[in-house]
C-alpha cells in the first residue's frame, strides 16, 4: 500500500560505541510489523560501581512484542548479540544468525547460570529468507571474528543494507572477504537506505589487513627468545590462529589460557576454522617447557582485573609467572575507558624485566573497521538515496554524515538513540522520539539508572554513610543515647578529634535548639538532625557523607 511506512528506530548503538539495537518498522501506526537488528551489550567503566554491564532499555520495543517478527544478528561480538540472554525470554521472537554465533551462543550458555534455551534458526552467509514482511539477505563481510554480515532488507517499500560492523580486508585469513560482487548488484537492484559502521570514519585511508598483522606477528614471535605471551581478544579467530601457527613454525608449544578463549576455539574448530593449527594445550603444560619452546595465547588485553594477565603482571598466576626477558604482546587495541588498567598491567610487566609490544610499537593489532577511503568504496557499490551513520560516537557520526554529503550522497541523517526516521516514503526525516535509553545489569537484576541506587553507590564510594538511630518519648525526650554508624569516613578529624564524638555533640546540640513543641514531631526531628550531621560532617572534613536519622517514638502505656 502507498501509504505504508518503512521506519528505522536504533535502541542502541547510535552516539556510542556498545549495545547495538535496531528495529525496523513496515507498515502504518499500530500495525506496524517490527524487525530487530542486533541485540547488544556494553562494558561498564569506573563511574558505574557494582555495574556489570549497560544494555538499551526496550520499553518500546515490549509494548510491541506481539508486533516483532524476527531477530536477526549480524555478528557473534557481545554489543551485537550479548544481551539475547536477558530479553529473548521477555521477546520470544525468532532469531536469526550464522552458525559461527550460534555455537558461541550455545556455548556461552553452558557456562551461564540459568541462561535461556533461545531456539536459534541459524543462517547460513549468503541465505536469503522471509521474515514477516520482510526478507533478510545475509551478505558477508569481513570483520575481527568469523562469519561477519551485512544485512540487505527487502520490504515492499524499498532495500535497506544494514551494514554491521565490517571492513574490506581482501585477505581476512578466516572465512570469507566481502562480498564486493553481491554489494554491487544490490546497488544495481536500488538500495533506499544504507545503515552504515562509523567507528573509524575519522581516519583516513584503508585498514591493513590481517594478512599483514600475520606477518608482522610472525616476525616477532620467531625473534623472541624465550617466553611469549600474546593476548587479544577471544572471538578474534584469525588473531589466534596465526599466533598458534606463528608460534608453532618457531617450534613452540601453544598454551591457551581463558574459558572465554577456549569456548571461542572450540566452536570455530567444529566449524573448520582451525585447519592447520597444530595441538593446543591447556595452562598447566606451561611450565613444563623451557622458555623458548612455549608461546601462551590469552584474554585480558583490557586490563580485566580478574584475567589471567593481571594475575601474571601481579605474579600471582598458579601456573604461570614471567621472567626478565621474557615479551608480551598486545596483539588488541585500547577500549577507551580502560587506559588505566591496562598501563597498570604494561608497567608491572616492565617491572618484571618483561618486553611489552603494543600497537603503537608494530602492526600487531588492526581494527575491525572501515576507514574512510572504505566507506568511499561501498557507497561506490551500493549507491543509497539514504545513508545513516550508526556504531559510533557523536564524533564518529558527525563525520561519517559529513564524509557521505561531501560523496554526493543525497540523504544524509544524523540521529541519536530513540529517534525515528522514516526511510520512506520520500523524504527521509525524523519523524518523532520514541522511549529509549539504558539498563544496568547488577547482580541478577536489570535496573533503569535512577532505580538502580547507583548514584547513591558512587558518593558512598568519596564520603561514606553515617546512620543515627533515635529512640524517642511522645514528648519528644530521648529515652536513650543516640546510637551512631559511621562507614567509610576517617576514624578522627585534623585535631584528632573521633568523628563519632564530632557527630554525638552534634546531635545534642541540635536536639537541644528545638523547641519542644517541635520536638515532638519525629519528621521534624529527622530533618534537623540529618542536616546538622551532614552540615558539621562537611564543615569538619569538607565532604558530605550519605546521612540517614531512624527515629522510633515508644508510647508509654
Ligand atoms: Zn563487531
Ligand atoms: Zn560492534
Amino acid at each position: 500500500m502507498a501509504s505504508d511506512q518503512l521506519v528505522f528506530v536504533p535502541l542502541g548503538g547510535v552516539g556510542e560505541i556498545g549495545m547495538n539495537l535496531a528495529l525496523y518498522g513496515f507498515g502504518k501506526g499500530r500495525n506496524r510489523q517490527w524487525l530487530a537488528i542486533d541485540m547488544g551489550v556494553s562494558f561498564a567503566k569506573d563511574d558505574l560501581p557494582g555495574v556489570d554491564g549497560i544494555l538499551p532499555d526496550i520499553d518500546f520495543l515490549l509494548e510491541r512484542k506481539r508486533n516483532l517478527v524476527g531477530i536477526a544478528i549480524t555478528h557473534a561480538h557481545e554489543d551485537h548479540f550479548g544481551a539475547l540472554f536477558d530479553f529473548w525470554p521477555e521477546l520470544e521472537a525468532p532469531v536469526f544468525m550464522s552458525p559461527f554465533a550460534a555455537g558461541l551462543l550455545a556455548a556461552k550458555k553452558g557456562s551461564e547460570n540459568g541462561a535461556p534455551d533461545i531456539p536459534v534458526q541459524v543462517v547460513q552467509q549468503g541465505d536469503r529468507f522471509p521474515v514477516g514482511p520482510f526478507e533478510l539477505e545475509y551478505i558477508p563481510m569481513s570483520h575481527s571474528i568469523p562469519e561477519p554480515n551485512a544485512i540487505a532488507i527487502r520490504s515492499p517499500a524499498g532495500l535497506v543494507l544494514h551494514s554491521g560492523d565490517w571492513k574490506l580486508d581482501p585477505t581476512p585469513l578466516v572465512g570469507k572477504p566481502t562480498d564486493a560482487d553481491r554489494l554491487k548488484a544490490l546497488g544495481e537492484e536500488g538500495i533506499l537506505a544504507l545503515i552504515c559502521d562509523s567507528t573509524n570514519a575519522i581516519r583516513d585511508g584503508v585498514s591493513p589487513s590481517e594478512a599483514d598483522v600475520a606477518q608482522e606477528l610472525e616476525g616477532i614471535i620467531a625473534g623472541s627468545p624465550n617466553r611469549v605471551v600474546v593476548t587479544t581478544f577471544a572471538s578474534n579467530i584469525a588473531r589466534l590462529r596465526t599466533v598458534a601457527i606463528a608460534g608453532q613454525k618457531a617450534g613452540r608449544e601453544v598454551v591457551v589460557i581463558g574459558r572465554a578463549m577456549h569456548r571461542a576455539l572450540g566452536v570455530a574448530d567444529e566449524l573448520g576454522y582451525l585447519k592447520g593449527v597444530g595441538p593446543i594445550r591447556d595452562q598447566d603444560a606451561f611450565g613444563s617447557f623451557p622458555r623458548d619452546r612455549v608461546l601462551a595465547l590469552m584474554t585480558g588485553s583490557q586490563g580485566e582485573p580478574r584475567a589471567a594477565l593481571a594475575r601474571i603482571a601481579n605474579g600471582d598466576h598458579r601456573d604461570i609467572a614471567l621472567s626478565s626477558g621474557d615479551r608480551v604482546i598486545f596483539s588488541s587495541r585500547t577500549i577507551p575507558g580502560n587506559e588505566r588498567s591496562i598501563n597498570a598491567i604494561q608497567n608491572a610487566l616492565v617491572d618484571q624485566g618483561v618486553d611489552v609490544i603494543t600497537d603503537s610499537d608494530a602492526l600487531v593489532h588492526v581494527s575491525g573497521h572501515p576507514r574512510r577511503d572504505e566507506l568511499r568504496q561501498l557507497y561506490g557499490w551500493t549507491k543509497p538515496q539514504i545513508l545513516i551513520p550508526v556504531h559510533g560516537e557523536a564524533r564518529h557520526l558527525h563525520e561519517h554524515a559529513r564524509l557521505a554529503q561531501s560523496e554526493g550522497i543525497a540523504e544524509v541523517i544524523e540521529l541519536r538513540n530513540g529517534k525515528m526516521a522514516r526511510l520512506a516514503p520520500s523524504p527521509a526525516s525524523v519523524i518523532s522520539d520514541v522511549n529509549a535509553g539504558r539498563l544496568y545489569r547488577d547482580g541478577n537484576l536489570l535496573l533503569h539508572p535512577d532505580a538502580s541506587g547507583v548514584t547513591d553507590r558512587r558518593r558512598l564510594s568519596f564520603a561514606g554513610v553515617v546512620t543515627v538511630a533515635l529512640a524517642m518519648a511522645t514528648d519528644g525526650d530521648l529515652l536513650d543515647d543516640p546510637q551512631i554508624a559511621i562507614f567509610g569516613l576517617p576514624t578522627v578529624d585534623g585535631s584528632g578529634r573521633p568523628f563519632l564524638t564530632i557527630i554525638e555533640d552534634t546531635i545534642e546540640n541540635v536536639l537541644e535548639s528545638l523547641p519542644r513543641g517541635r520536638r515532638k514531631d519525629p519528621g521534624t526531628v529527622r530533618e534537623a538532625v540529618r542536616r546538622a550531621v551532614r552540615g558539621e560532617v562537611a564543615a569538619v572534613w569538607g565532604k558530605k557523607p550519605i546521612t540517614g536519622v531512624l527515629i522510633s517514638v515508644i508510647e508509654d502505656e
